[in-house]
């Protein structure tokens, strides 16, 4: 398959790893968005979030847990961003799934914000709410 991801998973590409073990690996982004950017893949090939299931969820989240706080220990950021962009329009670019670890630095200049608008009234709210529920 022609993915980079897997390419490096399979090391046909060369990467600064950060972990590995049999399920996933964590190597630094190549266009970091700050020092110490960090990427986390599961092995198996699968998109995003809605390929992901539950059983990969509970093996990935300790180890975003453990690199966070290595990140920081190492890095010594002041905060971490954790993304994950989830198809072309939530801006993948590589669709084989990875979480971003960004570490931050004070006056790191990086802008990760999620574009409020104005505030929704409980009347809008409520049926989007019961939607959501209703599909779980
Ligand atoms: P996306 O926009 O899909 O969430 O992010 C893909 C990320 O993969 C980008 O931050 C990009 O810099 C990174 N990336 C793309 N190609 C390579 C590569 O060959 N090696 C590494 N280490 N990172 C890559
Ligand atoms: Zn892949």
């Amino acid at each position: 398959m022609d993915c980079i991801f897997c390419k490096i998973v399979n090391g046909e590409l060369p990467s600064a790893k950060i972990y590995e073990d049999d399920h996933q690996v964590a190597f630094l982004d190549a266009f970091p968005a700050t020092a110490g950017h960090a990427l986390l893949v599961p092995k198996k090939h699968i998109v995003n979030i809605f390929d992901c299931d539950e059983e990969l969820g509970r093996i990935i989240y300790p180890t975003l847990i453990k690199l966070s706080k290595a990140i920081r220990h190492a890095m010594g950021c002041t905060g971490l961003n954790i993304v994950q962009n989830n198809e072309a329009v939530a801006g993948q670019v590589v669709f084989h799934s990875h979480i971003h670890l960004i570490p931050r630095y004070d006056y790191d200049g990086i802008k990760i914000a999620v574009a409020s608008k104005a505030q929704a009234t409980p009347e809008v709210l409520a049926p989007i709410a019961d939607k959501i529920m209703r599909a779980l």
